[in-house]
């Protein structure tokens, strides 16, 4: 139960926490190798939020409402030693879930790791089946093969997997129905996220999106899909279920259909800044507190004081002129997915 709302009455239920602004993949659409290339300055590690800063953190979010957390990046399993982070979340009382969010190039290897460290559920990002396709999208020769060896591992070792899939209009949108028949025979969960308009670097604009209208169309010709209700508030995902079955299919439709309301997200980029929404341009500087000696008394009300602040609906209120006249954004790969 969240004991702060803000000022739509949104409560703080969820913390996304980026451990790593640094990727091993240069998706073309989100850390372009133009621009994140090798002279591109990545945070230096002692301006990374430790792992005992971190857990610092959780546990305060958690005093505050929080029941869920997020690790993300850049890409969470570069970060070293993750699973040792992982175990300080799990045993913190009243944090109810932890997610993962990866791209799975390192999975087979980590998969078992991640496990007995507690996790219960991961995310694993693709965006095609096809190989060629996948490997110019990751800009790093990835294989498609090496993510699916991770998923496998991480069900065999027991977590739950679920798929998400970025749709950018002439990049993927040929793939939605194959990676729809693919995991509907793994019996996956495989969500579509539409193309967002975050950070600088992807030259996004809205005739790039695939809408949630435009993929459950396609996929209406091929599969019977019955709707499945919200399981809770600020659920991000409209969720589906092939008729007969008990795999599920899902869309997260930021753009064509905003959740500004109902958003209950926190985010705490990897050098500790605190922000809002993944459009914000700024964020408060969590790590200078905890690095000043501030007591957890202290951090708390600074965070609890932000939130009741808080009055952004970027999503609710985008249109193609706002998206031109937009202060600056930060990247994903900073802010965290
Ligand atoms: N490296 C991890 C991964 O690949 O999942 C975590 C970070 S990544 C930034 C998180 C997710 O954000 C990925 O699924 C990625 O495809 C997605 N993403 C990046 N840029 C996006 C954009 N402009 N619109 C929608 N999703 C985006």
């Amino acid at each position: 139960m969240s004991l702060i709302t803000d000022q739509f009455g949104r409560p703080l239920q969820d913390l996304r926490i980026s451990v790593t602004d640094r990727c091993n993949f240069r998706c073309t659409y989100c850390m372009p190798k133009e621009i994140f290339g090798r002279d591109y300055q990545f945070m230096p590690k002692n301006q990374l939020l430790s792992f005992e800063e971190i857990e610092r953190l959780a546990k305060i979010f958690v005093q505050l409402g929080v029941n869920k957390v997020r690790l993300t990046g850049g890409e969470p399993l570069l970060r070293r030693d993750l699973p040792v982070l992982i175990e300080k979340l799990v045993a913190i009382r009243g944090l109810e879930d932890i997610g993962l969010t990866t791209n799975a190039s390192l999975l087979e290897y980590l998969a078992p790791q991640l496990k007995n460290a507690g996790l219960k559920r991961v995310n694993v990002s693709l965006d095609a089946l096809d190989n060629e396709l996948f490997q110019s999208i990751n800009d790093r020769s990835v294989s498609t093969e090496r993510v699916l060896k991770g998923i496998e591992k991480t069900k065999e070792v027991g977590l739950g997997v679920k798929v998400n899939m970025v749709v950018k209009k002439g990049m993927n949108d040929h793939e939605i129905i194959p990676m729809a028949k693919y995991f509907k025979e793994k019996e996956m969960t495989l969500r579509y996220i539409e193309f967002m308009d975050v950070g600088e670097s992807n030259g996004w604009d809205f005739t790039k999106v695939v809408t949630k209208k435009e993929m459950f169309e396609q996929l209406s010709k091929q599969f019977d899909l019955e709707p499945v209700d919200p399981s809770y508030l600020g659920e991000v995902a409209k969720r589906y279920r092939y008729a007969g079955t008990n795999t599920e299919v899902g869309f997260i439709t930021s753009v064509s259909e905003s959740f500004c309301s109902t958003c209950t997200r926190a985010r705490i980029a990897a050098d500790g800044k605190f922000y809002m929404c993944l459009f914000a341009s700024d964020g408060f500087d969590l790590k200078q507190l905890l690095r000043s000696g501030s007591t957890d008394e202290e951090v708390k009300r600074s965070i609890a004081s932000i939130w009741k602040k808080r009055d952004d609906r970027y999503s609710d209120l985008r249109t193609e002129e706002t998206t031109k006249h937009n202060k600056k954004k930060i990247e994903m790969s900073y802010i965290g997915g």
